[in-house]
């Protein structure tokens, strides 16, 4: 059971600075997720932590101690990582003893540990065997049995589905969900799988270039992005984007996109954004707020599609808006077909605005 803690974390490689000023407390028992594209630095920020790296900056704190200068032994961090690392010639038993073994813990308990915890993964028949004659998924597991042994106080898990396929990567990430419940323990997993982080944690933290762009639960990244950077990078298909302009039209607040199309703004968000009349802004509609029109649209796009992905319970279709493409999300029922016209809804009290910078603004609702 332990907090985390990160004040003012920074990392330098030579004149390169990879994480510029990383705050962030993490709660006991907490399953967090660092989120972001390859190469903005949560791969480092995971080391860091474990103790693998050295923090250039900054404190990093367990249970409110200081241990930047601890070994990753005296941190009691267990890390699982990609490739799982499981010694070839041992078994999956003497796999998950070593490293009870090293610390001379007595072997009944380690025996009971490594029974235990075989049986919480669901690999007691698989105890003597040796990793190549595991299943990817099975070499997962073994690869958790070996952290979970440890009682650890923290769990770091360095992309652990990466390499399992994609039906199988479902299976686990549940496994690895209940478990966490199951273990109440503190996990920090890395993941640049979106789909992932929104389904296993508790709060997602959300990194670019070495910056945390946003910490929050899944709802609340995917609901109120604070930037463009978040709100594209969660959700698939992604979130929908038009340069639109403020203007006043009958009484209206409508938004003008590039193509002409005048899209009356909801009630809920015309009040405060009347004040930026004028003002060219960037609107975002998730794909599950277009869709086909009605009698009571009002905000409507005329639309040429030129791709259609139809999915069994609903029907993506893709069309070009002048500044790129954009996505809807319609019924399998109203059958499109690439080349069709089609009139699209857009439900405007789900938008979201941006400003110039690419910052979210709040609406109240
Ligand atoms: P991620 O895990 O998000 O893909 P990493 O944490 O692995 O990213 O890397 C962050 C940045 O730091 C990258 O630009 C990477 O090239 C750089 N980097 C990582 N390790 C080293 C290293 N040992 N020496 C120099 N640069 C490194």
């Amino acid at each position: 059971m332990a907090s985390v803690t990160l004040k003012n974390i920074k990392k330098s490689y030579g004149n390169v600075e990879v994480l510029r000023g990383i705050d962030l407390a993490i709660d006991d028992r907490e399953f967090i997720m660092f989120i972001g594209p390859s190469g903005c630095g949560k791969s480092t920020l995971l080391r860091m932590i474990a103790g693998l790296e050295t923090i250039t900056h900054g404190d990093l704190l367990i249970n409110e101690q200081r241990v930047n200068d601890q070994s990753p032994a005296q941190r009691d961090i267990a890390m699982v990582f990609q490739d799982y690392a499981l010694y070839p010639h041992m078994t999956v038993r003497q796999n998950m003893a070593f490293a009870l073994e090293e610390r001379k813990t007595a072997r009944s308990e380690i025996n009971e540990r490594v029974t235990n915890a075989a049986k919480m993964l669901r690999i007691e028949a698989l105890l003597d065997r040796k990793p190549k004659a595991l299943s990817g998924g099975q070499r997962q597991r073994v690869a958790m049995g070996r952290a979970m042994v440890r009682n650890p106080k923290v769990f770091l898990f360095d992309e652990p589905l990466s390499n399992l396929d994609a039906k199988l990567r479902i299976d686990v990430r549940a496994e690895i969900k209940d478990l966490a419940k199951r273990l109440q323990t503190t996990m920090i997993f890395v993941t640049h799988d979106q789909v992932e982080a929104m389904t296993m944690a508790d709060r997602i933290v959300i990194l670019n270039e070495g910056v945390i762009q946003q910490v929050g639960t899944p709802e609340m990244l995917y609901e109120h992005p604070a930037n463009l950077f978040v709100a594209t990078f969660i959700g698939a298909p992604t979130m929908n984007l038009f340069k639109v302009t403020l203007a006043e039209d009958s009484g209206h607040l409508v938004a003008c996109t590039s193509q002409g199309d005048r899209l009356i703004v909801s009630s809920e968000h015309a009040d405060q954004l009347r004040q930026r009349l004028g003002q060219t802004l960037t609107m975002g509609l998730r794909p599950e707020h277009v869709g086909e029109s009605t009698e009571q649209s009002v905000a409507t796009l005329n639309v040429r599609l030129s791709l259609v992905e139809p999915l069994g319970s609903d029907t993506y279709v893709y069309f070009e808006t002048g500044t790129g493409r954009a996505v809807g999300r319609v019924s399998p029922q109203c059958k499109p077909r690439i080349g069709d016209n089609m009139h699209l809804d857009l439900h405007m009290q789900h938008a979201h605005w941006f400003d110039q910078y690419g910052s979210a603004l709040a609406m109240q609702s």
